[in-house]
């Protein structure tokens, strides 16, 4: 398996609604191993499908212990609290902000067996799981800054996308087989 190239702010399949994964099969376990090595070599702390262009909802994470964990078609079922912290994203690269956003979140989703996982978190684990829902619901950070935030990230952006270059997308085909 090899590393895939993110996606940068600015291409449409951040902003699409991903689709459940029907069939987790073995090309999804081989999409999730290649995710995760391309989170790693970023180095980040999570990667949602569509930040490689793969319209599914499907994520991968590693809140800082070193294990990965796959999460197959993800769902918020409840938060509560409220917390601040500085919030960045690899496909908005050497921008962050302080972003609130609830404490304690609970997520359903299956793991690569087809297995139900049912996951309670809080602070940075809790950001984590809230951060890669929104990349799956086609939201980015940038959705989540009140209005001086986002007049200042605009800015920046602007003068970020001269940096946008095409993708290569023959990796991509031959991991998903079409
Ligand atoms: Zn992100």
């Amino acid at each position: 398996m090899s590393t895939l190239p993110i996606r940068i702010f600015g291409d449409p399949v951040l902003n699409q609604v991903t689709t459940d994964i029907e069939n987790i099969d073995g090309k999804v376990a081989a999409l999730a191993e290649s995710m995760i090595e391309t989170m790693y070599k970023a180095p980040g702390v999570g990667l949602a499908a569509n930040q490689i262009g793969v319209q599914k909802r499907l994520f991968v994470y590693d809140k800082g212990d070193g294990i990965p964990v796959v999460v197959v078609n993800p769902q918020i079922i409840e938060t509560s609290g409220e917390w601040e912290y500085e919030e960045g994203c690899l496909s908005v690269p050497g921008l962050s902000w302080e972003i609130i956003r609830p404490n304690e979140v609970h997520l359903v989703g299956r793991d690569l067996d087809g297995n139900e996982l049912d996951l309670q978190a809080d602070e940075f684990e809790g950001r984590i799981f809230q951060h890669e829902v929104d990349h799956l619901n086609g939201f980015l950070l940038i959705d989540r800054l009140d209005d001086d935030q986002r007049r200042a990230a605009k800015r920046a952006l602007r003068k970020m996308q001269i940096t946008v270059t095409p993708h290569d997308h023959d990796g991509l085909h031959q991991l998903l087989g079409d």
